[in-house]
Parts: C-alpha cells; sequence; structure tokens
C-alpha cells in the first residue's frame, strides 16, 4: 500500500496524505484565509519550496519515508523543471524537483518527488474517482485559461489550451499571444477582452434571450472546443474526455456533441465520449500523489 503526498498550487497550496489512492485525515490549505489571494504570488522561490515542504511534513505524520510525492503546477513542466508558470512568474526556471527533495531532507523526509502540470494532476484525480487508472483519459479545465490534462502521463508538451482552433485574423485574445487559440476563445480572461461591456455570465445568459452577438460567440465557444477534441481524437486516437473547472457550466453538452460528431466521422474514432465532472481540491490532491506514485514506480 502506496502512502504518498499530493499538493497542488494555485491560489493557494492544498496538501494531502493519500494512502492507496484515497485521502487520509484532512486536506490542508495555506493561506488558511479564503482572501488572502495572491499571496502566493509575491513570495520568493525558496520561501515558497521551504512552506510546501513544511505542509508535506505536517500532513505525513511523523514519516520519515514516503513512496512518493507529486506537486502539480499550473504551468508548463519538464524533467522536474518549471519551463513556464504565467500565474506564478516566480517558478519559471525553477529546478522545483531538486529544491523539494532537499527541502524535505531539511524536514527529514526521504521521497521520490515529481513535478506534474496540474491538468494532468485533475486527470490522474479524475481516472482515480471514476476506476479508470487503466485507461486513457483526457481533461479539460476550463478556468482563466483552459488547461488540458492526461492520464496516464506520457513525455510531451500537451499545451491544448492553445489548440489552433480558428484561422480568422481577429482571433488574437488568448493570453500567451498566439494567434486563434482555444484559450483566446473560451478562457475566461479572453471572453472579457472580447466583450469589454459584458461578463462571461451575461453573454451566455444573452445568448439565451437570442441575443445576436452573444448566440454567435455561443456557437463559436462550442465550435472551438469540438475542435480542440476532434483534433485531439485524430492525433491520439478516441477515448474518455472530462470537461471541469469554475467555468464549465458555460458548456451546453448536447451542442458540443453535435459540433464533435460533424468534425469526427472516419468510424474507427468514433468510440470516443465526453462527460462533464466536477472536481475538487481532493481530486487534484488524490491525482498528484497517483501521479507521483506512477512515476515512482510504486
Ligand atoms: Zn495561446
Amino acid at each position: 500500500m502506496a502512502k504518498s503526498v499530493g499538493v497542488t498550487l494555485s491560489e493557494h497550496v492544498f496538501t494531502g496524505f493519500v494512502v492507496d489512492h484515497a485521502l487520509v485525515g484532512d486536506l490542508r490549505r495555506f493561506p488558511e484565509g479564503e482572501d488572502d489571494y495572491g499571496a502566493l504570488v509575491e513570495m520568493p522561490t525558496e520561501e515558497l519550496v521551504r512552506t510546501i515542504c513544511e505542509q508535506v511534513a505536517a500532513v505525513s505524520r511523523g514519516s520519515t519515508k514516503l513512496d512518493a510525492v507529486g506537486i502539480a503546477v499550473p504551468g508548463l513542466v519538464k524533467n522536474g523543471v518549471v519551463e513556464e508558470a504565467p500565474n506564478l512568474p516566480q517558478l519559471k526556471g525553477a529546478r522545483l524537483c531538486d529544491l523539494m527533495i532537499n527541502g524535505l531532507k531539511a524536514q527529514g523526509i526521504e521521497a521520490p518527488v515529481t513535478i506534474l502540470n496540474d491538468a494532468d494532476g485533475v486527470a490522474a484525480g479524475l481516472a482515480a474517482k471514476h476506476g479508470k487508472l487503466d485507461s486513457i483519459i483526457r481533461v479539460w479545465t476550463l478556468g482563466l485559461g483552459i488547461g488540458f490534462g492526461r492520464y496516464p502521463f506520457a513525455p510531451g508538451v500537451w499545451e491544448g489550451g492553445h489548440t489552433v482552433v480558428t484561422l480568422d485574423d481577429k482571433e488574437t485574445y488568448c493570453g500567451c499571444g498566439g494567434r486563434g487559440h482555444l484559450e483566446g476563445v473560451m478562457g475566461h480572461r479572453a471572453m472579457r477582452l472580447r466583450f469589454l461591456d459584458m461578463e462571461p455570465e451575461e453573454v451566455f445568459e444573452a445568448a439565451k434571450k437570442g441575443e445576436h452577438r452573444c448566440v454567435e460567440f455561443k456557437k463559436l465557444y462550442h465550435k472551438a472546443l469540438a475542435a480542440a477534441t476532434a483534433s485531439s481524437v485524430h492525433m491520439a486516437g478516441p477515448g474518455k474526455f472530462f470537461l471541469t473547472g469554475p467555468y464549465v457550466g458555460f458548456v451546453d453538452l448536447p451542442m458540443l456533441k453535435d459540433y464533435t460528431q460533424q468534425m469526427v466521422k472516419m468510424s474507427p474514432l468514433q468510440s470516443y465520449s465526453i462527460e462533464i465532472v466536477h472536481e475538487s481540491p481532493e481530486t487534484r490532491v488524490i491525482g498528484s500523489a497517483v501521479s507521483a506514485e506512477r512515476a515512482a514506480g510504486c
């Protein structure tokens, strides 16, 4: 029975002790207050690493040896190095895996450490929750940006949120600056730039009432996600796609399935499925731990 710790980094650090793919004890949150939003952004890397190590020590109940520690980071991660982290810019270039191993030693804990992309952590957590650890699952996380996660881990870049879904020259709302990207259509920040006078919630409300500009946008939103999903099916094969994240409520599943069906016509590729699921910090923490266990060969 593997004993591991899962950590997710976003506006908060969530940490949990995971035994046999289930959380044991409570999830710890740092900072504890809801309104300390932004506190992590201002922390220098060394302080952030020390904080994470203290959280790991606090949940692991005096263990001096763990089978795996997994840390999910919002950004591009390769071989334990954070190559890009737009929401925690101090981490860019950090050799986070080495820093964590040394930081844990200072807390008296020996453990193999895996650094993973947060959307991959969500994918692993959903795979564990839905009993699908033996199959390939992909997940779109709809938040400020659009995350793409997959389980099991496979080497690659997998920046699925930046899949090109339109050739329109005017589609320049993606946070990365690239033209025609999925996140430039569906990202919350991109929607606010496109509709300067309306919140995304109001856009989807107005689409229900038939307001032309909003109806057209709702179609674009669903075609974009269908296009990115279809591209993934054409490249990596059919399988399970989960949709999740704080803005998943904007998705009209029948509309999305209809567009995807129009884009995937080869019969061997039609055995994909798309499902909306709700995930939580618990799912992400379990996913980080499960991914790290796999990487450590548990
Ligand atoms: Zn982009």
